[in-house]
Order: structure tokens, then sequence, then C-alpha cells
């Protein structure tokens, strides 16, 4: 394990075989609301640690993405959905790590919101 984030509460934990170097920070209408900092990971480098019954899933627009957020608290550490490549990914939200310096990460603007 490489890292490891989690919702406030606890409830929801996630480890990472993988610690990101790189993340984006997205204009699209949830991105913006919620104050994401997103990295993609493949889903074999993601362990979920928690119980899925914990979760609760949104899903808008095209509902490729399922927007996950811990029931308890609110908090949205991860989501999980099918990239531009069509392949399975998880996008793991930078600001529910645990122990991780976020000036060590690369932010890169991504404008989501003209693609929805
Ligand atoms: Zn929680």
């Amino acid at each position: 394990m490489a890292m490891r984030g989690s919702c406030q509460c606890g409830a929801v934990a996630y480890s990472l075989d993988d610690r990101p170097t790189q993340a984006i920070e997205c204009n699209c209408s949830i991105c913006r609301r919620k104050a994401h900092l997103l990295a993609f990971v493949s889903p074999d480098k993601f362990t979920l640690e928690t119980p899925r019954s914990a979760l609760s899933v949104y899903t808008f627009g095209r509902h490729v993405i399922r927007h996950q957020f811990c029931s308890t608290c609110g908090c949205a550490p991860f989501a999980e959905g099918v990239g531009p490549d069509g392949k399975a990914m998880v996008a793991v939200n930078l600001r529910c790590a645990e122990d991780f310096d976020l000036s060590t990460v690369k932010v890169l603007p991504y404008d989501g919101a003209s693609k929805l």
C-alpha cells in the first residue's frame, strides 16, 4: 500500500498501490461544487477497505461515472467509471487522502464543463 484515503467519519476508506503524482482540478458542475482534486487510477491498484454498504451513489448526465459518497458524513473519497479510452477507472479525490502533501502533486486544470 502506497497511500490511504478516507471520509471524515471513517466509514469509507481505501488504499492505493501507487502514490499519485498528478491530479485534475475540473470545472464541471459537480467537481467545482465539491472542490474535487482527482487522480485517476486503474481499479486493480485500488482497494476499498470498508463495506460498500457505507456508500451512497449519485449519477447524472450520461451516468457513466458513479459518484460515491459516505452515507454518514457526506465526504466523497472516490468515484468509479469509464475513462475516455473505454477502460474502467477509479477517480480518487486526493483531498480525502491521509498523510498526503497536496503540494507534491502536479495539478492540471480540466475543462469538464464544456464536455458534459
Ligand atoms: Zn463518513
